[in-house]
């Protein structure tokens, strides 16, 4: 399954995470998760857990992250486990973007 977002449509109008009763709140929180991993830990290894469920048992997989090879502007997610994935577009500057912060390693 290959689902594709727009961070922006997950976020308040202020570009922050909308609050914890909203439903679109835990879709936030997994993009944006993503969104700071694949731009800002490149060398570290994998620590963002798959929420998909099968059978109702929750998966093992670890997200793998990484810049989309056919579009710049987007980010790429992938589960080794059960091959879930997607893209995320609209991360550019917010508060996600780890290739907007100066003097970071
Ligand atoms: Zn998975």
């Amino acid at each position: 399954m290959n689902r594709s977002v727009d961070l922006r449509h997950f976020l308040d109008e202020r570009g922050a995470l909308p609050p914890v009763d909203h439903p679109a709140h835990p879709h936030a929180v997994y993009y944006t998760q993503i969104v700071a991993d694949a731009t800002s830990c490149l060398d570290d290894p994998p620590s963002i857990a798959c929420r998909c469920r099968s059978a109702r048992r929750p998966c093992t997989g670890l997200l793998v992250t990484f810049p989309d090879p056919d579009d710049l502007a987007a980010i790429g997610w992938y589960c080794p486990v059960c091959h879930d994935g997607g893209t995320i577009t609209g991360w550019q500057e917010t508060l996600w973007d780890g290739t907007a912060v100066v003097g970071r390693s």
